[in-house]
Order: C-alpha cells, then sequence, then structure tokens
C-alpha cells in the first residue's frame, strides 16, 4: 500500500509537476508585482509630504496697497542706484507712501527693534515655525517694543525712507523673511497676486 500511494504521487507529480511549478512560479510573481505596486507610491507620498511638519502658513498683507518695487534675489544681482552697484536683493520691497501703516503678517513676538544706518528702522517679529518677519526702512517712531505679543493685522510701525542703502527708492517697506535664519523668498509666503 506504501509503495503504491508513494508510485502515485511520483506518478502524478509527473503528471502534473510541470504546472503546479507554473503555478507557484505565477504567484511568486504576482506577489512580487503587487508588492513593488503598492510600497512604491507609499515612498513617494512620503517623499513629497517631507515638509508634513511645516504647517502651512500664509501671510496676511503688510500693507493695505501692496506695490511691489524690488524683488527677491537669493543671488542673481540686481542694479541699486542709491550704492551704485549690483547686489542680491534678498527681501521684497513695496513702494508706499511715507507714514503708511505696516502690519504684522501673522501673530507674533515682537524680537527685535532696531536702527541699522544701511537698512533704518527694523523690527523683527518671530511668527512661529522657524520663521522671523524684517521690516525695515521704517520710519522712526516704532509703536511696538521687543517682547510684544502682536496679532496679525496689527500696527507694528509705518513707513519709512530711512534704509540709506536704498534711499534712491524713495519710501518703501523692505520685507525679508527668515526660515531658521536664513534668507527665503517671501512670496513663498505671500499672495502677492492679490492687491
Ligand atoms: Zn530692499
Amino acid at each position: 500500500m506504501q509503495a503504491n500511494k508513494k508510485a502515485s504521487l511520483i506518478n502524478f507529480m509527473k503528471k502534473y509537476g510541470y504546472w503546479i511549478g507554473l503555478g507557484l512560479s505565477i504567484a511568486v510573481l504576482i506577489t512580487i508585482i503587487t508588492v513593488a505596486v503598492v510600497a512604491r507610491p507609499a515612498s513617494q507620498v512620503e517623499d513629497d509630504f517631507t515638509p508634513v511638519d511645516t504647517p502651512e502658513i500664509s501671510f496676511s498683507n503688510p500693507l493695505t496697497e501692496m506695490e511691489m518695487m524690488k524683488n527677491y534675489s537669493n543671488s542673481a544681482l540686481q542694479y541699486n542706484s542709491t550704492l551704485n552697484l549690483w547686489q542680491a536683493h534678498k527681501a521684497v520691497d513695496f513702494a508706499a507712501e511715507e507714514g503708511t501703516d505696516v502690519y504684522a503678517v501673522m501673530d507674533g513676538k515682537v524680537t527685535e527693534v532696531t536702527y541699522n544706518y544701511l537698512m533704518g528702522n527694523i523690527v523683527k517679529l518671530d511668527v512661529g515655525g522657524g520663521i522671523t518677519v524684517v521690516y525695515a526702512s521704517l520710519a522712526e517712531d516704532v509703536p511696538v517694543s521687543v517682547g510684544d505679543e502682536v496679532t496679525k493685522g496689527s500696527v507694528i510701525g509705518k513707513v519709512g525712507n530711512t534704509a540709506k542703502s536704498e534711499a534712491n527708492d524713495g519710501a518703501h517697506l523692505h520685507l525679508e523673511v527668515l526660515l531658521d535664519g536664513e534668507s527665503v523668498d517671501p512670496a513663498l509666503y505671500l499672495d502677492l497676486a492679490e492687491k
């Protein structure tokens, strides 16, 4: 009986072994393809969402009328007529009448109120997420002090023409954005198309 069983198994394998092998191969192949297809989008999604820890941040406008005068450039040189030289301009300049209200673009904390010969009166506003907004060329009477907690849209200064390095441009707001201490294009956070 035992020998019979063994013989019939060998017989069975001889008859169907090829098909069983083929079936197993196909099953393995399908499993590999399925794993590859399912796993790949997962890793792509992870890549796309790398900056997921930084919440979406959008600023409100620092001025009622957003008239851009000079663009941001990290390395491209722009002509500075005041200094008569070509330089990168790591900020955006908005033309406005002297004395125009300048608003906090987000809730934040004033970390610095200073005067600098080249950039004039400066207010630095820490808005969280590693972002500091630097307002320069402000008029002399700055209404905020270091440590003040300000709310989005509140007045943090007035437009002036105090930045000696940009004096030829007339009264304007020089707005700089620092992310973890590095200058970034303010257009990333501002809706410049909207007036
Ligand atoms: Zn400027």
